[in-house]
């Protein structure tokens, strides 16, 4: 078996038509951990989720996932292969209820067969999902709209979910759960990559960590390694 990471950049760049937002990105995912991704406002974070999801394409450098080159793949190629992006609940359709929400994403996903195996795993994980199956997704709280999200690609048992601010917005008590079912997902062998304004919640949940400014890497590697300099390396963002 070959030990290459499950996802790996090496010098990418990408762009907004004349203007640069990642300048030779180099980072890696091992298969069945988490790499937290930060970086001040405007660093380039999210572009990289877009990036590795296929929103963005490289304009330079290689993207590999699971063995193969994606670079040029389109996103929902990459969604087949099992990388998936989460986005944070506005995806979600609020007129229709938490299971019809879920039924349309695994059965788009999996086929009608699949259907009732994956309600149920889904249930199991998230029962506050399953209290509220007929309410329509509208009208879940924030944070039940999140789990709501999450809870749609888990049953796809995924290979990696990017993740990107999740928790936006959200009362802390609420920060707490998403990050809970985060942690179910990295413990059912789901690789994260994790984009999130509560630094420390992410570096609590991560392996590694990437620290992004103007578009370049500027720090690669443990969580205890940048701990004492991330401040300073994020320019001031965790004083914010
Ligand atoms: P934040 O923490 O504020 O969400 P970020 O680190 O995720 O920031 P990005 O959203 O990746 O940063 O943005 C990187 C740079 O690219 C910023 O300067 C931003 O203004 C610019 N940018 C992002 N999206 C677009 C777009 N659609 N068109 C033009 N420029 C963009």
């Amino acid at each position: 078996m070959s030990d290459a990471p499950l996802l790996e950049l090496r010098g990418v760049s990408a762009a907004y038509g004349p203007y640069r937002a990642l300048f030779d990105v180099s980072l890696s995912v091992p298969a069945g951990s988490a790499l937290s991704l930060v970086g001040a406002n405007g660093a380039g974070k999210s572009t990289v989720a877009r990036v590795v999801s296929g929103l963005v394409p490289a304009t330079a450098g290689t993207i590999r996932f699971d063995g193969t080159d994606i670079t040029r793949r389109p996103a929902y190629e990459r969604v087949r292969m099992g990388l998936t992006q989460v986005t944070e609940g506005r995806s979600v359709f609020a007129s229709l209820s938490v299971e019809e929400n879920l039924t349309l994403s695994f059965r788009q996903a999996l086929g009608r067969p699949g259907v009732p195996g994956a309600l149920e795993e889904t249930y199991t994980a998230f029962p506050k999902l399953g209290q509220r199956r007929a309410q329509s997704a509208g009208t879940l709280s924030g944070g039940e709209q999140r789990m709501l999200a999450l809870a749609r690609v888990l049953a796809l048992h995924q290979k990696l979910l990017v993740v990107d601010e999740l928790s936006f917005g959200l009362a802390p008590v609420v920060v707490d759960e998403v990050y809970t079912a985060l942690g179910q997902v990295l413990s059912t062998g789901t690789s994260l990559l994790i984009i999130e304004q509560h630094v420390d919640r992410a570096l609590r949940l991560a392996d590694a960590v990437a620290v992004l400014s103007k578009g370049r890497v500027v720090y690669d590697g443990t969580v205890e390694g940048v701990e004492s300099r991330l401040s300073e390396l994020v320019m001031g963002r965790l004083e914010e």
